[in-house]
């Protein structure tokens, strides 16, 4: 839906946007447009001189916008859960991550360092900031995926041109809106609209990195977009991510931990398990625990109490999952739970547990992103890693059992970035993130998040005054 306002952005164009929870207009965004973009890079460029010259400047407004952050907890949570559907509790740990994520970047600098070799001279390599910055991300965790860019982003001595998904605008608009009061102007601006901004954007010459969080596809024409003004491209795609259990497994005790990392957030997370290798002698009883919990998650809107798992935050999103699931069903699937939409307004699937699902169906080899899990037997653990590793995806992965060196030892056979052993999508802030195959390129996270934004500098000297 669109329509104008006077007065409202440059062009007055606004964006409308959805509560996920009723499938109704609640509130708008302007829909910028793209020649806006000049403006704002133009001052993001000017802001950049003062922001990257001042390191301890710079510590102390990254500390201070993670306070700020955290003090508007109350206003940003509740925005958040209405246009992206999410239980109020998990947007409150969002905003938290969020401040957790400035004040962890506010306290780190780059390593200078020496090199030095058999010559009368030595290498100092000293670290320079890029420029303004596009960061593009998708509607999933709008405010903790644009913290993981503009904070090591910023701590690096940059300026950041930030845009959100069309879909959930308002939080991060009201989130610029609080760093407006601890950041210098230009430093760190919020543009939102449709497409073609975010491609503009990756385009635009005044931009020297571009960090996208997305699709495949999107990921591919960012790449390609960012191509001709040679920025730096950083990617951070989709993934499918396997978890083999083991037969040593104690599939009661793992169930809950096993369940959430398939299904928090309505399964739309990028590292979220998306299918179960399970040993045939164990299958069933995988597949029963999975589907009980299924049965008995509190399904409904993320601002009442009491709900675990909300609503798909779009139309587009609820038709995809729909598809996949269906096509699952006519392929021989049978499901266990679920298996089909819930009969109210807005975006709600029925959280959905799939057994007899052939290998090759869409299910098992895109990823759903939805509360749909296939659950696959196998026969031999060799058959079960290469089953994992037989996708163009390499996010995540994760192996369940109770010798936990064996199950290391199983981990350390995934083709992926991230292995985990009994638990799934866990981050620490200090860890690198890395997709590989189609999942991304460049490596975001702790110290690796900060140099992607910097460039080595290096001075090479004599290390005594020649005559
Ligand atoms: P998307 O690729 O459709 O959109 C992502 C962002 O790109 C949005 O802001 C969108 O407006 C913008 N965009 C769309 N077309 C563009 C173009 N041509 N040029 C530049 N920007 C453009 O993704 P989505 O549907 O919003 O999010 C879901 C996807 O994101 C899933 O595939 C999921 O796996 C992935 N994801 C990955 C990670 C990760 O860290 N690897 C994290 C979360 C989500």
């Amino acid at each position: 839906m669109r329509h104008r306002e006077p007065g409202a952005g440059a062009g007055g164009e606004r964006l409308a946007v959805l509560d996920p929870a009723t499938g109704e207009a609640f509130g708008e965004a302007p829909d910028q447009r793209p020649d806006e973009l000049n403006d704002v890079v133009a001052r993001a460029h000017e802001a950049w001189r003062g922001w990257r010259s001042d390191p301890a400047a710079r510590a102390a407004a990254l500390l201070a916008s993670a306070d700020a952050v955290e003090a508007a907890g109350a206003e940003l949570a509740p925005l958040l859960t209405r246009e992206q559907g999410k239980p109020l509790a998990e947007s409150y740990a969002e905003v938290a991550r969020t401040a957790a994520r400035l004040r962890h970047f506010a306290g780190m600098a780059p390593e200078l360092r020496t090199i030095a070799d058999d010559r009368p001279v030595h290498s100092e390599i000293r670290w320079r900031s890029l420029g303004p910055v596009a960061a593009i991300v998708p509607w999933n965790f709008p405010l903790q995926l644009a913290s993981a860019k503009f904070a090591p982003a910023l701590a690096a001595g940059n300026t950041v041109v930030l845009k959100p998904s069309p879909f959930t605008p308002l939080a991060t608009r009201l989130l610029g809106s609080v760093l407006s009061a601890t950041l210098p102007e230009g430093v760190l601006t919020v543009v939102t609209g449709r497409e073609p901004l975010g491609a503009l954007l990756a385009s635009h010459p005044g931009i020297r990195h571009v960090t996208f969080t997305g699709s495949v596809p999107t990921g591919r024409a960012v790449a390609e977009a960012a191509a001709p003004g040679l920025a730096r491209v950083t990617l951070e795609l989709g993934g499918n991510d396997a978890a083999v259990l083991l037969d040593d497994v104690d599939v009661e005790r793992i169930a809950d931990r096993l369940f959430w990392a398939a299904f928090r957030n309505c399964g739309q997370v990028c590292m979220a398990v998306k299918r179960v290798y399970a040993p045939v002698r164990l299958h069933s009883q995988v597949v029963e625990a999975l589907a009980e919990r299924a049965e008995t998650v509190v399904v409904g809107a993320g601002l009442d109490p009491g709900t675990e798992l909300g609503p798909l935050n779009n139309a587009a999103q609820l038709a995809r999952v729909e598809r996949c699931t269906e096509r699952a069903m006519t392929d021989g699937a049978r499901a266990v739970a679920g298996g089909h939409r819930l009969d109210r307004p807005g975006y709600f699937y029925a959280p959905t547990v799939l057994a007899d699902v052939p290998p090759d169906s869409p299910v098992v080899t895109e990823e759903q992103f939805g509360p749909v899990l296939p659950v696959l037997p196998y026969r031999s653990l060799d058959a079960a890693v290469e089953a994992a590793n037989a996708t163009r995806f390499g996010l995540g992965g994760s192996v369940w059992g109770t010798d936990l060196d064996r199950a290391g030892a199983v981990a350390d056979r995934l083709e992926c970035g991230t292995a985990w052993i009994n638990h799934h999508a866990e981050l620490s802030l200090a860890q690198p993130f890395a997709g590989i195959k189609d999942s991304g390129v460049g490596v975001a996270g702790g110290a690796w998040g900060l140099y992607g934004n910097l460039r080595p500098f290096v001075v090479h000297r004599p290390r005594e005054v020649r005559r």
